[in-house]
């Protein structure tokens, strides 16, 4: 069971290396990367990497960034990526250069759809909420069906499912996890201001962390659910390939 994923998760853990940087950029350059591909879809990390948000340091997302550029490879889409530490968070203020750089590639490259990842925690006892902002930034049936065929299962926020793991339930606009009814997120900015499609994807750490170290913080190793990190790639990656621009 374990070897199967093993490949996608020996990539995964390769590609998140670059996201545990913790200092600035270079004076004069971007704190994020593109990727640019030839699928019209855009993936979007904006936590990939330590942040501030309301004078408060935030740690990144772990495995965010990693996911969003192997899925930029495996479906030649684009990808933007914090590559720094940011003194902002383009998921919470009006106006950042991350959104700036979003509306540009956007632009020069009729991208028409956008995935903007997130991590959760664990305890929420769910895997993956969709958020469409109450339905407005995306139709949720076109992205729930994905996750429902790489093994997840439609859950609702009241009645999540106790009976099978966890990481399986799927929520579509979990009150926490709207993707923007309240906040100026990515999200909300490409479906408003853009006016093309987007969704928010918050990814438990279960179904993301391949392995996570120790710290002073959490003195013990993690290592996230090998079948669910493959199981959410997967449904990720049909996900893209399915949208016609
Ligand atoms: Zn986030």
């Amino acid at each position: 069971m374990m070897q199967q994923h093993q490949p996608l998760l020996n990539q995964l853990a390769s590609l998140d290396g670059q996201f545990k940087v913790q200092s600035h950029a270079p004076e004069g350059e971007n704190w994020f990367d593109i990727v640019v591909g030839r699928h019209p879809v855009l993936v979007s990390a904006p936590h990939a990497c330590m942040h501030l948000r309301d004078g408060a340091l935030k740690m990144h997302e772990e495995y965010k960034g990693a996911i969003a550029l192997y899925l930029a490879q495996a479906c030649d889409c684009h990808a933007i990526v914090t590559s720094h530490r940011a003194d902002e968070d383009p998921n919470w203020t009006l106006e950042s250069d991350y959104k700036n750089a979003i509306r540009s590639l956007v632009e020069r490259h009729d991208i028409g759809f956008v995935i903007d990842l997130h991590g959760m925690m664990n305890r929420y006892h769910m895997g993956v909420a969709i958020g469409t902002i109450k339905g407005s930034s995306c139709d949720p049936s076109f992205v729930e069906p994905h996750f429902s065929d790489a093994g997840f299962i439609s859950a609702n926020v009241d009645a999540l499912n106790q009976s099978v793991a966890a990481w399986r339930n799927v929520v579509v606009d979990h009150p926490r996890f709207t993707g923007g009814v309240v906040n100026h997120t990515v999200t909300r900015f490409v479906a408003q201001q853009l006016n093309i499609q987007s969704v928010q994807i918050e990814l438990a750490s279960e179904v993301r962390v391949v392995r996570s170290a120790a710290t002073a913080d959490w003195p013990r190793e993690y290592y996230g659910n090998p079948e669910a990190i493959t199981a959410s790639v997967h449904a990720l990656q049909s996900l893209i390939v399915s949208i016609e621009c």
